[in-house]
């Protein structure tokens, strides 16, 4: 259903309207919308005065418009301009009292000054109006009031039945009760189980290649506000909506002139600066108007002389203000004027569709005047820990106790990679545990990654669990690598969407290794980045390592590059539990299997993670 919520927010502010202050309200609805309603699309912001017509009109359009829920903010108390319930009133066909009500009931909670707002819910057409309060706090904490009935609200309006009983469910909390169903995992003896793992073993590029080929890259795009675009893929060509400089504008603090009077005098007429209007009066010969940087310029200046190529003539006589100036260098046309649209002309083309954006992106959107911008869709992943050890990191641990580590490490890997995640918290060794985690991990997010319960112990019910419970389909359950043998990757259809499971091992150092090699890979290309992989470069490692075991190691490094080459230092002890290893480490070596006599000067494969150090 939240696939097709369509939002418009409208602020109702006349300082806010007036650039006075900022409109945090209208922007933290934005994100609460993009918090809880994860495939919902703002479709309209803007902010209105405390005007009721204005108001009207807005509603109206928006309403003709299709979108399904408006959220007005501000406007609803007791002063002479709060007109948003009047305007509201106006508008709307029905009115949905009970949900006003029920924001007042709950608001009543936090704070009795609740008892002056006098917001007004309703329909009109296919779209339903909330006020909500003009504070961010107040606007925030309504909307999380009446947040869950919204779904249901629209599907009733839209008369979508299969929408209606999907919300119902919802709302009844249908979804924990699905999921709270028994596993038809049963654990049998240790002696039962396998000796050697079913799953055929896949090279890690091949394993990678799966994982491309069975996701794919999105087609979806989003519309999103520019404070939040960094990293993210564009999804259009952006072109200028303005001009920039949208005037003529001053390059230098100095004097606005026309150039064919050469040097010597000038009357200073005027002093305009950076923000004033432009004066209207063109500029005579014998004229000059003192300038700052970014001052627009009158008609018939066509250069600027900076302040250094001037001197006094004569002053006003409190002395405080210049009446003649001597130009000591001749002025040449066109002299330190940014012209309209020198450096972005109108309707130019400024970004390019499929740019990650950077810093840089953001400057040039907010320039020109995007203040959204078509981004493609990223996936919602959820992170979940498997194993009966293992309890809260903020815990104390008991006799064979250990603390969770390795979700906030993936979270936090992700992070470092701009992706966001969320925790699904840790499940116990127990098919019906696994099973209930999943499936609530399943009703919120698109990629799920697990970690732990993917080995040969009677207790890895991973695997299991999700082919026995949600028919999933197993693509690999080992990797030829160390660490990361029994990452597996599965993808499975649950409530008619299609779910991605990275299941990787539980060691802390597998699991941040696999996301590494995989799932941030797999992020970055299902997203339409063309770099999706890291770079590779080859290094010589110290100290001389080698490799016994007959799978690849991978092992974490420091890696520097100095006088032409890249030498990696590894990072102590490379046995999978030990986290340490990957503080510092820029790197992963590739260290071939089986490989023995190797010199100081032979140079592997080196994955770089991070940046290089000097
Ligand atoms: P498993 O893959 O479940 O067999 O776990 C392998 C090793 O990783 C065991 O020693 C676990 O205790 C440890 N381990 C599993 N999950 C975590 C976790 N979330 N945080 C830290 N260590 C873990
Ligand atoms: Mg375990």
């Amino acid at each position: 259903m939240d696939k097709h919520l369509t939002f418009g927010i409208l602020t109702v502010s006349d300082s806010c309207h007036d650039g006075i202050s900022q409109d945090l309200s209208g922007q933290g609805l934005c994100q609460e919308i993009d918090n809880h309603f994860r495939q919902a699309k703002i479709i309209f912001q803007d902010v209105k005065p405390d005007d009721q017509k204005q108001i009207e009109q807005t509603l109206l359009s928006w309403c003709l418009q299709g979108c399904n829920v408006i959220l007005t903010t501000g406007g609803t108390g007791c002063s002479p301009r709060d007109v948003t319930p009047e305007a509201t009133r106006a508008v709307i066909e029905k009115e949905l009292p009970g949900m006003s009500q029920f924001m007042l009931n709950k608001s009543f909670a936090v704070t009795e000054m609740a008892m002056l707002s006098r917001a007004v819910c309703g329909i009109r057409m296919k779209t339903l109006i909330i006020n909500l309060p003009g504070s961010s706090k107040g606007s925030k904490e309504c909307f999380g009031f009446v947040m869950n009935a919204i779904p249901h609200a629209v599907a009733l309006i839209n008369n979508d039945l299969e929408n209606i009983v999907r919300a119902h469910r919802h709302i009844q909390g249908g979804d924990v009760g699905e999921c709270s169903a028994p596993s038809k995992v049963r654990i049998g003896g240790a002696a039962g189980r396998d000796r050697e793992s079913p799953y055929p073993m896949k090279k890690v590029t091949e394993a990678l290649e799966i994982i491309l080929r069975e996701c794919g890259r999105t087609t979806d795009s989003e519309l999103i506000r520019i404070e939040n675009s960094l990293n993210r893929v564009l999804a259009e060509d952006i072109y200028a909506k303005d001009p920039v400089p949208p005037f003529r504008a001053s390059m230098k603090d100095g004097y606005a002139v026309r150039a064919k009077a050469g040097s010597g005098q000038r009357k200073v007429r005027a002093c305009v600066v950076a923000g004033d209007k432009p004066e209207n009066q063109p500029l005579n010969y014998d004229e000059a108007i003192r300038v700052s940087t970014g001052a627009p310029l009158p008609d018939g200046a066509d250069a600027v002389v900076q302040v250094e190529d001037t001197e006094v003539m004569q002053v006003t006589a409190d002395g405080n203000e210049e009446l003649k100036i001597n130009i000591l260098v001749k002025p040449s046309v066109g002299q330190d004027i940014r012209e309209i649209g020198s450096d972005i002309p109108a309707n130019s083309k400024v970004l390019d569709k499929m740019d990650v954006i950077s810093a840089g992106h953001v400057g040039v959107l907010a320039t020109v005047g995007h203040s959204r911008v078509k981004v493609f869709r990223r996936s919602s992943i959820g992170v979940l820990s498997t194993g009966n050890e293992l309890i809260h990191h903020n815990s104390n641990i008991a006799p064979g106790q250990i603390r969770d580590s390795n979700k906030l490490a993936i979270i936090n890997l992700l992070e470092q990679h701009s992706y966001a995640a969320s925790d699904c918290g840790i499940a116990k060794d127990h098919p019906d545990a696994v099973k209930t985690a999943l499936c609530r991990a399943f009703s919120r997010h698109d990629v799920i990654i697990t970690t732990g319960g993917v080995s040969m112990g009677e207790y890895d019910l991973i695997k299991k669990v999700l082919v026995a419970d949600f028919s999933a389909l197993i693509h690999f359950g080992r990797v030829d690598m160390k660490p990361g043998k029994p990452t597996t990757f599965a993808t499975l259809n649950f409530r008619g969407q299609r779910k991605i499971v990275f299941g990787l091992p539980g060691n802390p150092v597998s699991a941040c290794v696999t996301t590494l090699l995989f799932v941030i890979p797999f992020l970055k290309y299902s997203e339409r980045r063309e770099n999706y992989m890291f770079p590779v470069v080859q290094s010589s490692v110290v100290p001389v390592i080698t490799n016994n075991d007959v799978r690849p190691s991978y092992l974490r490094a420091q890696v520097r590059f100095s006088q032409g080459s890249f030498t990696a230092t590894t990072t102590g002890n490379q046995v999978s539990s030990r986290i340490n290893s990957l503080v510092n480490a820029n790197a992963l070596v590739i260290i071939p299997p089986n490989y023995k006599n190797y010199t100081a000067l032979e140079t592997f494969s080196t994955i770089l993670i991070g940046d290089l150090v000097k």
